[in-house]
């Protein structure tokens, strides 16, 4: 199973550009650590989103757990 989906290309706002840019968009599997270390490693998604003007890429969690 791959953990990144198909690019996606989405129209966003780029904090680097000013201005909305094209930007493509994938989702990647991140483990992190909850600190407890008789707890399982959590699996998060996050969404990439890297602006293909300037190739700032924003990270955003994408469950509010
Ligand atoms: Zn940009």
């Amino acid at each position: 199973m791959a953990t990144n989906q198909d690019l996606t290309k989405t129209v966003e706002q780029c904090s680097h550009c000013g201005t909305q840019t094209p930007h493509r968009v994938t989702v990647e599997i991140v483990t992190e650590s909850t600190g407890n270390t008789n707890a399982a490693f959590s699996r998060e998604p996050y969404r990439m989103s890297e602006c293909t003007r300037c190739g700032n890429t924003t990270r955003k969690r994408m469950n509010n757990a």
